[in-house]
């Protein structure tokens, strides 16, 4: 088995008993890390200088639609969540055609490895057909990062539905399974992503969507409580699949900022986690990330992108987002002053590692440089302008507050490496020039349907179109 000895960096290994070691080495065997340590006597492997580097965890980033990345990029940037829901969900992205989804999770792999990313939970909520969800798989399959991937149950009312009912769409849900996810040790995963509750689901329709993730072994995705969807705030998400008997530590809930007290204590008692993405939540009212409550009740929290058509695809940005809006929130609750601040960067790295991990099922895989978990790692070059003169003792301080995607030198994914010294390993042209024809096909046909924007009550027929009929048919007007 090829081994790779990784020497001479800063180590931040996120794993508790291992902690920093600073020109630390790190051991690669194959796919796996071996050993973490000092001057490791090792003679039979390559070795990988990593001096002037901090090495540590690729981050995970716990929630994220790559289907919505650079093809529609910076769509949403001046929009509420309502002019989101409106004009991404229910007109823009029934523009995507299954070639577009190739290119749109080939293009949002590399740019979320590009800036650290070595995993993601892609809540894929843009299946109009069954070549949708294969292409957007092979996307993903030839990116070469590690992605649970969500099967969505939802996507955008279309004039003819491919998937007709609701048991169309568990059959296949069945059948890309099989296809795709049927060997246990591969990149690519399998999560369910049911419908959130604004689409008025009756009860047999959102146990059938829980249970198929437990048929199929899939950890499940789940957009609740969020604080205005569509400008009417569906409250009790949480409490609604407790009284199913549904909740489970299977379960990440996304958003969550309307969550209630009874609530949190239920999410906490099943063993579930969170999600929050201050990028989106903050901007479109879905309110301040609940990082302080999780806290309190010792639910496991990560942090997400969510979508290229709004922000950055980086875990720099979202995680120190997270962390300061949420250190604000206390501060300006508690009237804190004097000495501290609530919150330290150490837990924001572990959101953004090992905690990530946790929230995806993926623990004892991925999140940390522990010997035996598979070799996903980030080499930042400390020689750059940007984190040259850095403070040894404060490396979480040093990643959290001042790390940026430029930062990023080197990343590998199970073992092996898709950015080297600054530049990815692939095929940066081709991927580019996919995602700009699949942009320029998109814009095509969004003009021809008379633009991204559509009047109040064209998209509320639309809504009323996906709410009223299980295939979501829509006559275009
Ligand atoms: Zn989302």
């Amino acid at each position: 088995m090829r081994k790779l000895l990784i020497k001479n960096g800063f180590v931040a290994s996120v794993d508790p008993t291992i902690g920093n070691i600073a020109n630390g080495d790190v051991l690669i065997s194959g796919d796996r890390i071996e050993e973490v340590g000092r001057d490791l006597e090792v003679t039979d492997a390559e070795i990988v200088d990593a001096t002037d580097c901090i090495v540590m965890p690729g981050f995970v980033d716990a929630h994220k639609h790559i289907w919505q990345g650079a093809a529609v990029r910076a769509y949403c940037t001046d929009w509420s969540l309502d002019d989101y829901v409106n004009y991404i969900r229910l007109n823009v992205a029934a523009a995507f055609g299954a070639e577009d989804m190739y290119a749109v999770q080939l293009h949002g792999a590399f740019e979320a490895m590009n800036a650290g990313v070595t995993t993601a939970a892609d809540y894929c909520h843009n299946i109009h057909s069954p070549d949708h969800a294969h292409e957007a798989i092979r996307g993903l399959q030839d990116s070469g990062m590690r992605v649970v991937w969500n099967y969505g149950f939802n996507y955008p009312p279309l004039e003819n539905p491919v998937f007709k009912t609701f048991d169309d769409r568990v059959a296949f849900g069945r059948d890309v399974a099989k296809t795709h996810f049927s060997s246990k040790d591969q990149l690519l995963t399998l999560g369910i992503a049911p419908e959130e509750l604004q689409h008025a689901l009756d009860n047999d329709t959102l146990s059938g969507q829980f249970n198929l993730a437990r048929e199929l072994g899939a950890h499940i995705f789940w957009h609740c409580n969020s604080k205005k969807p569509l400008g009417i705030r569906i409250p009790r998400g949480v409490a609604r699949v407790h009284d199913l008997g549904l909740l489970g530590d299977d379960i990440l809930f996304v958003h969550m900022s309307a969550t209630e007290e009874d609530e949190w204590k239920m999410v906490a008692d099943c063993g579930a986690s969170v999600v929050f993405t201050p990028d989106t939540e903050l901007q479109m009212g879905m309110m301040w990330p609940s990082g302080d409550i999780a806290k309190r009740y010792g639910i496991t929290q990560s942090y997400g992108t969510d979508i290229t058509s709004n922000n950055s695809a980086d875990m720099f940005t979202a995680l120190r987002l997270g962390l300061q809006t949420t250190r604000c929130r206390v501060i300006d609750r508690e009237d804190l002053l004097g000495s501290g601040v609530p919150f330290t960067c150490e837990e924001a790295l572990r959101w953004g590692t090992i905690d990530g991990a946790k929230a995806l099922g993926l623990e004892s895989a991925v999140g940390s440089l522990t010997p035996g978990k598979k070799a996903d790692l980030v080499f930042l070059n400390t020689k750059s302008l940007s984190l040259v003169g850095w403070d040894r003792s404060n490396v979480a301080g040093t990643i959290i507050l001042q790390g940026q995607t430029a930062d990023v030198d080197s990343v590998m994914v199970n073992g092996r490496f898709v950015k080297r010294h600054g530049k990815m390993v692939g095929d940066v042209a081709r991927v580019c020039e996919l995602l700009e024809a699949a942009r320029a096909r998109i814009s095509e046909t969004i003009e021809q349907w008379g633009g991204r924007v559509l009047n109040e009550g064209e998209s509320d027929r639309r809504m009323a179109a996906m709410r009223s009929s299980e295939s979501g048919t829509f006559a275009r007007g």
